[in-house]
């Protein structure tokens, strides 16, 4: 039985792995490679996009804006980050200029797929029992190119191939964009994180 050192060592050596890694174009853009955070162990997976400016600057997932709202969430429901790890189907930033700013540029399928190696790494060492997607391109990554968000959330599924079950929510950036649907937007966020908390409860 791989014992949690173990877990946590192959973790680190594959995040030493993809620093260098050349499976697609988004490296030539972004400053670092931005993998995973958190317990080799965890209960919980969380799956974003891809790291946003603040994560390329970093070096790290959901330590921007999305990130404190995700934090603050988590919080309210009672979600320990303790039990989460936290990454994205994507781990370089993809971007375009607008002025002086970088502005996030949606991962296509062909960089989705890529990408994939070293999300399917993480969940064969991690072994969450629930993954909770944050927005279209992490339930699109994990559960078909035709899934959607909206027929999605508020389920817990079992879907075949995936060894965890798999709540589907909106992506924090999204109740940041919402402009007058903000509230309303960080309230369907918080009720899905309630359910998923209630699903790894139960
Ligand atoms: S986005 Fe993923 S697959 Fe593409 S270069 Fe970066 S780490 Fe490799």
């Amino acid at each position: 039985m791989t014992t949690l050192t173990t877990r946590a060592a192959e973790l680190a050596r594959v995040r030493k792995d993809a620093v260098g890694c050349r499976r697609c174009d988004l490296y030539r853009n972004a400053t670092q490679t931005v993998f995973g955070e958190g317990r080799a162990s965890a209960a919980v997976m969380l799956v974003g996009e891809q790291p946003g400016d603040v994560e390329d600057a970093e070096g790290r997932p959901f330590v921007g804006p999305a990130g404190l709202l995700l934090r603050e969430i988590l919080g309210e429901v009672g979600l320990d980050e303790r039990r989460l790890y936290v990454t994205n189907v994507v781990k370089h930033f993809k971007w375009r200029p607008k002025g002086v700013r970088r502005i996030h540029d949606k991962p296509n399928w062909s960089e989705i797929r890529a990408c994939d190696h070293w999300l399917r790494l993480e969940l064969a060492i991690v072994r969450p029992g629930l993954l909770v997607c944050l927005g279209a391109t992490a339930a699109q990554a994990l559960l078909g190119r035709e899934a959607r968000v909206t027929r999605l959330r508020g389920r817990l599924l079992e879907p075949d191939g995936l060894d965890a079950r798999v709540v589907v929510t909106i992506h924090p950036s999204a109740v940041l964009r919402a402009g007058e649907r903000r509230k309303e937007l960080r309230a369907q966020l918080a009720t899905d994180f309630s359910f998923a908390r209630e699903a790894l409860e139960a």
